[in-house]
């Protein structure tokens, strides 16, 4: 398989575990320099060590909340000048933030996932595009949707609107840029076994291992793998959307 991507740049939210962890290791795999960005600057600084080691590529580790736009604009605008042109945007971060009745919802779960899901992504993306429209050569902006986009289920309505918003974003964007090099893929996992049932439920842990119980789920690899595919796909190949589902999903 040919490699269009190796000495690129690739910029990926939520970085610090789960799917944008594996994406991070999947994309320096192929020989890309790699902007690391979440909250948790421990966990960014470890995986920095492990993919510079072991793949010979650079990364950059961002300690960034997706949620602040005023961070977003200040730290992004000042990338070193080396880390200025993204070929691959990520959008990943995300989360769910309790899991109850939409009436039940606090408020501050409600601000959380909404600013996190969509304004983190709305922010991070317009931030980023200005550049990559004037660099006028090809790119990829890959965001995180779910199948929870497409179809609510209890006490996730939050959420699932969240994701729903993710795919509509996704369309906008890609008309909106119909006249440049860039494209806009959505990718909707089923179910992922990560740390997200861990943030979804609060800690509780036996809440969190009932979710993947009976279910063999994918693994961030498993989504990881599909992003480097989509990232490495030829310029006239443009994938709008792709759901991936693990076997006991219909
Ligand atoms: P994890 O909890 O393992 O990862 C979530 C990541 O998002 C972490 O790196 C976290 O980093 C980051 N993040 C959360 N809030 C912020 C913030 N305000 N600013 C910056 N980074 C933030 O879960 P997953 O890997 O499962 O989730 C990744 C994406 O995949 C999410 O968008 C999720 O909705 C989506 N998804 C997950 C599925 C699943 O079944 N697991 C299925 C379909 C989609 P930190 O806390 O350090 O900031």
């Amino acid at each position: 398989n040919e490699n269009r991507v190796k000495g690129k740049t690739a910029l990926i939210t939520g970085a610090s575990s789960g799917i944008g962890r594996s994406c991070a290791i999947a994309l320096a795999k192929l020989g890309m320099n790699i902007i690391i960005v979440a909250r948790r600057n421990d966990l960014l600084l470890d995986l920095k060590k492990i993919i510079e080691q072991e793949y010979l590529v650079k990364v950059l580790a961002l300690q960034l909340d997706v949620r602040n736009d005023n961070e977003v604009k200040e730290k992004l605008s000042k990338l070193p000048v080396e880390w200025k042109d993204i070929d691959i945007l990520i959008n990943n971060a995300g989360l769910a933030s309790g899991l109850d009745k939409l009436y039940n919802n606090s408020s501050e779960d409600i601000s959380t996932v909404i600013d996190t899901n969509i304004k983190g992504l709305l922010y991070v993306t317009n931030a980023l595009l200005p550049h990559m429209i004037e660099r006028d050569i090809p790119a990829t902006i890959i965001n995180m949707g779910s199948v929870a986009g497409d179809a609510a289920y209890a006490g996730g309505a939050v959420y699932c609107a969240s994701k729903a918003a993710v795919k509509i974003l996704s369309d906008g964007l890609r008309i909106d840029l119909v006249d440049t090099k860039i494209k806009v893929t959505d990718i909707k996992p089923g179910l992922v076994e990560t740390n997200f049932s861990m943030v979804r439920f609060k800690g509780d842990k036996e809440r969190a291992k009932k979710v993947y119980q009976g279910i063999k789920a994918l693994t961030p690899d498993d989504i990881a793998e599909t992003v480097a595919y989509i990232a490495n796909l030829p310029t006239n190949v443009h994938i709008a959307e792709i759901t991936l589902l693990c076997n006991n999903q219909a």
